[in-house]
């Protein structure tokens, strides 16, 4: 019956791949505007980490004209790819509603079952393929364009921050004065924003929007010894309180009046302590440049708290085409970043920008190589990231313009030996492994009481998802080779 019940799943997938159109997106992949010879090195600059483009770019030499049409098909690209896993998500929609309406005719318990099985893993294709479009791909495909940005400016642009090395001129920059760290004046009042902090978290704890803290003393300590390292070394005046959540999300957020949350999933897929230092950095840079408070004025605490709360509901319930599904789906808990008030945390193009320099310095002043912050950006742009890190994009400025003033700051600052790893990140990693496998198991107990898989007995539903060396075109199926028979599947299940 299981076998069966997926094979209809499977058999579905492949009627739907022959069906493309609607919405009025481009129905047929572009065609590839440049020569072989330029276009498919060109495609695989892009695929390098911004980290490597730095490097390279000025050795490049793609022409004007070559770089705009490599920009026209990205973009002609995008669309037809969001088009079709789009079309992929109407087509289970209709599937859904055909499945539903069975429900009505009479059948033998057995049916009945197969039928809620069919739903569920019907329902949990519809909400991936509806991740993938609104975020996963646009994410991917505004990454290749930052890059192509890149290999386009960054010559030049790298001119400028030469000769305003050379001519001084870089130290009159906004906070320029990176020897004054911890005596300049970033935002003034910052104590005031204990309270507001402080009523936040009893607030979400009150509307169940705190998913449980890690307590292995290990992996805690260890963020928390990092932290106060940075804090010591930045401009925030307030102490620092730091909670890691037993959340996959890959994330962090700082709540007003310095109390900052690390979720597990941050710290799984963190390479190095460098790559840490610059995430809690950022995050302490929006606490003491007091983005949250600037941002909230109009709004009250039990106001945005209650507005989470309700966006909260309307994922877990999937009543609405939710990125926040996905999670609520696949780990129990969706997204954090994802349903809290953008003004609460502090995030706008303007203030993120801040914190990246600011962050950049303190991480730098703390004796960390002020890179990793821009190499666990690079990290988060490329496969799995974009799907667990979604809310670490949502909101961000420009990538281009994020990951160049980022890089600006790192020339400006004065060179120093600068540690990238210590023995205790590699501990804190061990004991967190322990505490990761011990929540997959409770995440994968048969009866664990789940809003959105009350049918036991049914097969997983397959997850839609980038792999690991995969590209987002595999997802839309845009390499011809990729239009194979034997790659009939465009959304692979793991
Ligand atoms: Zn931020």
């Amino acid at each position: 019956m299981r076998v069966q019940a997926l094979t209809a799943v499977l058999a579905a997938e492949l009627v739907l791949l022959a069906s493309i159109g609607g919405c009025g997106r481009r129905t047929t992949p572009p065609a590839t505007p440049l020569t072989p010879t330029v276009f498919q090195p060109l495609r695989q600059e892009l695929n390098k980490s911004y980290a490597e483009l730095f490097r390279i770019a000025p050795t490049l030499e793609y022409s004007q004209a070559q770089i705009d049409s490599m920009r026209e098909y990205l973009k002609q690209a995008e669309d037809f790819c969001i088009g079709r896993v789009d079309d992929r998500a109407d087509q289970y929609e209709k599937q859904l509603a055909a499945y539903q309406e069975k429900l009505r005719e009479p059948a033998t318990n057995g049916g009945r079952h197969n039928l809620h099985c069919e739903i569920q893993n019907t329902r949990a294709m519809m909400n991936q393929a509806k991740v993938l479009a609104q975020t996963a791909i646009p994410v991917s495909y505004e990454n290749r364009k930052a890059k192509l940005d890149l290999i386009q400016n960054w010559p030049t642009d790298l001119k400028t921050i030469k000769q305003q090395i050379a001519s001084g001129a870089y130290r009159d920059r906004r906070w320029g004065n990176v020897e004054d760290i911890g005596f300049r004046e970033v935002a003034s009042g910052q104590e005031d924003d204990i309270k507001t902090g402080q009523d936040a978290i009893r607030d979400m704890k009150a509307a169940g929007l705190m998913p449980r803290a890690i307590e292995d003393p290990e992996v805690v300590n260890y963020v928390r010894n990092l932290g106060a390292r940075i804090a010591s070394r930045s401009d925030l005046q307030v102490p620092l309180h730091i909670t890691v959540l037993n959340s996959q999300e890959i994330n962090a957020f700082a709540l007003p009046g310095g109390y900052l949350f690390i979720e597990r999933g941050l710290l799984e897929a963190v390479e190095n302590e460098s790559q840490l230092a610059g995430v809690i950095a950022h995050e302490i840079a929006h606490a003491a440049a007091r983005h949250g408070h600037k941002l909230m004025v109009r709004a009250t605490i039990s106001s945005i708290i209650y507005q989470a709360a309700e966006v909260a509901a309307i994922m877990l319930t999937g009543g609405v085409a939710s990125i926040g599904i996905y999670y609520a789906m696949q780990y129990g808990f969706f997204g954090l970043g994802l349903v809290l008030n953008l003004n609460l945390l502090g995030v706008s193009r303007e203030y993120e920008l801040e914190a990246d320099q600011l962050g950049i310095q303190y991480a730098w002043n703390s004796g960390y190589d002020p890179s990793g912050f821009i190499n666990f950006f690079d990290k988060m742009a490329s496969k799995e990231g974009y799907v667990r890190g979604i809310s670490w994009f949502h909101s961000h400025p420009p990538f281009y313009q994020r990951m160049v003033e980022a890089q600006r700051e790192i020339m400006f600052l004065p060179a120093r030996p600068a540690i990238t790893n210590t023995r205790e990140f590699q501990q804190m990693k061990r004991a967190l492994a322990r505490v990761t496998a011990e929540a997959r198991a409770e995440e994968s107990e048969p009866n664990r009481p789940s809003l959105l898989s009350p049918e036991p007995g049914c097969p997983p539903p397959p997850i839609i998802s980038f792999q690991d060396q995969r590209q987002v075109e595999d997802v839309c199926q845009l390499n011809p080779e990729q239009l194979a028979p034997r790659h009939g599947r465009s959304l692979r299940a793991d």
